[in-house]
This record gives structure tokens, C-alpha cells and sequence, in this order.
């Protein structure tokens, strides 16, 4: 537990007598989950992993006191005699680019003083002081910047869009109900760095021309409210939410909403019907919420990753953002690296990366020297991707072209003990699950689908039942109100694209 290990070593440096030299902070995430619990050093910038109190008391005892290394403590690459001490050494981090995550693992989110340190509300500061709306808007449009959240519309775009609708009183919101099965890349943020989604909301509201924001984020993330609670608090005690921001007459401020956990109030509009108390259900669009969304007033809604992109767009122009990733998807993404493979975690690498640098150079390769067999991602909208397009690479097209998505940012790695069509089966249950039932062929189709699954995993299918469900699964698509019924039979299409044999065997050999 980090906290106690904090607690542990705070203890040990004050019973030491080092109270006043040395300073105990506890981070948000580090990324690196496998090997955690992790303590650095600074400003050595040592990296210790799996520490145990034990280990804590050394590190204390040995490295802070004496100033040495405790080569034991060190993490040691797979294959390499070496061991690493510095977290840029480390083919972990080497290939990320972190620019969501850059405090993450470095500040303590509960202190304002150090987001402050680190150009944190300078953006903000610019924004009101040198910048017209029309500025802000154009910048980062400049940046190419799109949405974090799945969908990949172009932030800057959907800013403007919301600017140019008159009206008395506009909304931003953000959208924090990361709801994926293995993702948690907008809860690290959140946990980790608060105040840079609180900042990117206040630069939105001034470029749009809203003076309220809204949070809507699952109460399961006790962490990440807490500390969004916190963070909410010190920005009004600093004068940075609240009326008058930075004596501009500027006013802005942000309530937090709690979701209830539907994986469909993910949904732009289905998470405006929860925030106005109303069932969390889809509407169709248009109209789209820049021009009626909350309270039907015009409504920005982004994601956590895309606010957190913000204040070094910001600072450091568009173009900058725009020499990162590829063309069409400039910048980087946030990824949860699960499954089967070695360094389990959370991952932020340029667009345009592969997925091959992804699981094997950053995520250390396949778990017991197995077999890869296929790559997740999307969460349960994405689809899977098989070993021979590893070298696909990594933006919102390409994911796209072979039947998957970029989604939110999971990504689970299956190796060659893993049935696909059981994989399907999983996701399948899990939107049927999560569908709010408000049209038919959501509704009913994935039931139908679930039951042409079972059918065949109880060794009852035929081959015509994988035509219907190919034939299902894109009528599904194809006439279903949001995003949630449209890609709900990506897993089992690319899986019957991909791993046909698979379901082959079940229907041949009736198991
Ligand atoms: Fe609800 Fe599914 Fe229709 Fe979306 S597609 S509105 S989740 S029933």
C-alpha cells in the first residue's frame, strides 16, 4: 500500500533526523504498475521497484543518508545483465512521450504549490491576459488535438462550434466516466495531476464563453474524487475558480457529478440526461450538444486525457503538438497495458508508434515466453488485432482500417492459451449488460448474438450460424442510436475475421 509506505518513510526520515532535509511526497502513478510499489530518489532520480517497508528502511539507511545505491532495490531488464537506475534508462519510459501524464509520478497531487511549480495555471494566466477566444480556439485547432475519449472529433473544432452558438450561459463538461473493462488512464490523471483537467476546464470555458463545468466521474473512483475535491478547493483559495480570475472579471467554476457507473452515461448525451437527474439514456443527435446540450444550452463535453493535453498546448503552441504522432493524429495516447504480458501498466507513446514497439520494447514482451496470439483494443467496442498486424501502427485510422478502434485507451494483450471466441463472449455479455435498452436492435440484437455464442460454445453451432452472426452484427451496427449498440459486435466481427478457425473448431468439433 503506497500510503503506509509513505507513512513508513516519513517515519524513518524523522526518527533519523533528517525531518528538515528530506522531504516524503506521495505521487500519483507512476505508470510502471508491475513493479510497484516504487520509490525514486530525487535528485538523484534512482528508481527502486517492489519496495517493501523492509526494503524502505534500507533505502533510507543506505541511499538518502549515505548516498548509495542500493543495487538490490534496482530494476533489472529481462535478458540484461544491468540494472537499471534512472527512469529514462528504462525501455519502460524510453519510447514514451509523456505529456498527459508529465506530473504524474512527479508532484504530489494534494499540494497546489507544486503543480504551481511546475508551470501549472501559467496557461490559464496566458489565456485571460493575452489571448482572445478566437486565440485559444485557433491554437488548438493548430495543434490537431482530438478527442481522447474514442471518438477522435478534433477539439478545437468542437470549441469553436460551441463558441459560435449565442447564448446567455454555456457548459463545459468533463467527461470522466471511463467505464472500459482494464482501463484507467482519466482515474490515474485525475488521481495524479487534478489540477491540470481543473485549469484545461477553466481555458475551455473562457474560449467557449461558459462561465459553469461539470466533472461527471463514477463514483467506484473514491481516489479520484477525493483528491479532484481537494484540488477544486486550493484553486478557489488561490483565486484561480471562482469570479474575477486573475483580476480579468473572468468567472468560472466546477461542480463534480457523480455517475452511478453505466458504461452508456459514457455517452455525450446520455451523461447530459444523468448530470440533469434524468435516466441515463441516449438522444439522438442532432441536435449535437454544442449547440443544446446541458440544460440545452450550448455544451462542450471532452474527455480527461484531452483536457490534461491542454495547458502545454497552450503554452508551447500547436505546432509543437503537431511534431508529435502522425498527421492525422498528432500527439500521444494514454494506454492501459494489460494482460498477458510482462510490464503491466500505464503507457503514454507518440501516435504513429507500433503496436509491436507497444507490447514488446515498452511492455517487456509476452508473459512465460508464450505466444502472442492477438492485441485488444477499444475496450468492448474494439476490436482484436492478430499477431500479423502488429506492425500496424498506433492512430485513430489504422486502429480503424482493420476492424478496431483507438476507444478510450485499454489495451489487452491475449496469448496463444487464450480462445478468441470466448473473448468475444465476454465483451458481448458486457455491453448486452450495459445497454440501456432504449432501441431494438441494441436491445435485442445482442441478446440474440449472446445467444448464437453460447450456441456454438456449447457445441451446438453450424457454419450458417457464423454468417448470421456477421449478417446481426452489421445490422447492429448500422441502425443503432449511440456509439455503445454501433460497435457492440466489433469484438465477435473482427474475431470471425481474424480467428475464423476458431469458431471452426467449435463448430466442427462441437465443444
Ligand atoms: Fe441504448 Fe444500446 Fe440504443 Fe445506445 S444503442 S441507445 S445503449 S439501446
Amino acid at each position: 500500500d503506497s500510503s503506509k509506505l509513505t507513512n513508513f518513510l516519513q517515519v524513518i526520515i524523522d526518527k533519523k533526523g533528517y525531518k528538515d532535509e528530506v522531504q516524503v511526497i506521495k505521487t500519483g502513478c507512476f505508470g510502471f504498475c508491475e513493479k510497484g510499489p516504487i520509490v525514486k530518489v530525487l535528485p538523484d532520480n534512482v528508481f527502486y521497484v517492489e519496495v517493501s517497508p523492509k526494503d524502505a528502511k534500507t533505502i533510507v539507511e543506505e541511499h538518502v543518508i549515505k548516498g548509495r545505491i542500493v543495487e538490490d532495490l534496482l530494476f533489472s531488464e529481462p535478458n540484461k545483465v544491468e540494472k537499471i537506475e534512472f527512469q529514462e534508462n528504462m525501455s519502460f519510459y524510453k519510447k514514451q512521450i509523456r505529456i498527459a501524464l508529465r506530473n504524474c509520478g512527479l508532484i504530489d497531487p494534494e499540494n497546489i504549490e507544486e503543480y504551481i511549480a511546475l508551470e501549472g495555471y501559467e496557461a490559464l494566466g496566458k489565456v485571460l491576459t493575452e489571448m482572445s477566444q478566437e486565440e485559444v480556439i485557433n491554437i488548438v485547432k493548430d495543434s490537431g488535438l482530438r478527442g481522447r475519449g474514442g471518438g477522435g472529433f478534433p477539439t478545437g473544432f468542437k470549441w469553436e462550434l460551441t463558441y459560435r452558438n449565442e447564448s446567455e450561459k454555456k457548459y463545459i463538461i468533463c467527461n470522466a466516466d471511463e467505464g472500459d473493462p482494464g482501463a484507467f488512464m482519466d482515474r490515474s490523471i485525475l488521481e495524479g495531476d487534478p489540477h491540470s483537467v481543473i485549469e484545461a476546464m477553466a481555458i475551455a470555458g473562457y474560449a467557449i464563453g461558459a462561465s459553469k463545468g461539470y466533472v461527471y466521474i463514477r463514483a467506484e473512483y473514491p481516489l479520484a474524487i477525493e483528491r479532484l475535491t481537494k484540488a477544486l478547493k486550493q484553486a478557489r483559495e488561490y483565486g484561480l475558480l471562482g469570479t474575477n480570475i486573475f483580476d480579468t472579471g473572468f468567472n468560472f467554476d466546477v461542480d463534480i457529478k457523480l455517475g452511478a457507473g453505466a458504461f452508456v452515461c459514457g455517452e455525450e448525451t446520455a451523461l447530459i440526461n444523468s448530470i440533469e437527474g434524468g435516466r441515463g439514456e441516449p438522444n439522438a443527435k442532432p441536435p449535437f450538444p454544442a449547440e443544446s446540450g446541458l440544460y440545452d444550452k450550448p455544451t462542450s463535453v471532452n474527455n480527461v486525457e484531452t483536457f490534461a493535453n491542454i495547458p502545454p498546448i497552450i503554452l508551447q503552441g500547436g505546432d509543437w503538438y503537431r511534431g508529435i504522432g502522425t498527421e492525422k493524429s498528432p500527439g500521444t495516447k494514454v494506454f492501459a497495458l494489460a494482460g498477458k504480458v510482462n510490464n503491466v501498466g500505464l503507457v503514454e507513446v507518440p501516435m504513429g508508434i507500433t503496436l509491436r514497439e507497444i507490447i514488446y520494447d515498452i511492455g517487456g514482451g509476452i508473459r512465460d515466453n508464450k505466444r502472442i496470439k492477438a492485441v485488444q483494443t477499444g475496450g468492448p467496442s474494439g476490436g482484436c488485432i492478430p499477431e500479423h498486424n502488429l506492425d500496424i501502427t498506433i492512430d485513430y485510422e489504422s486502429l480503424q482500417s482493420i476492424g478496431s478502434m483507438m476507444g478510450s485507451g485499454g489495451m489487452i494483450v491475449m496469448d496463444e492459451d487464450d480462445c478468441m471466441v470466448n473473448i468475444s463472449k465476454f465483451y458481448l455479455e458486457f455491453t448486452e449488460e450495459e445497454s440501456c435498452g432504449k432501441c431494438t436492435p441494441c436491445r435485442i440484437g445482442n441478446k440474440r448474438l449472446h445467444e448464437m455464442l453460447n450456441k456454438i460454445t456449447e457445441g451446438n453451432g453450424t457454419e450458417e450460424d457464423l454468417e448470421r452472426l456477421v449478417d446481426l452484427g452489421e445490422m447492429i451496427k448500422s441502425s443503432s442510436l449511440c456509439g455503445l449498440g454501433q460497435s457492440s459486435p466489433n469484438p465477435i466481427l473482427s474475431t470471425l475475421k481474424f480467428f475464423r478457425d476458431e469458431y471452426l473448431e467449435h463448430v466442427q468439433n462441437k465443444n
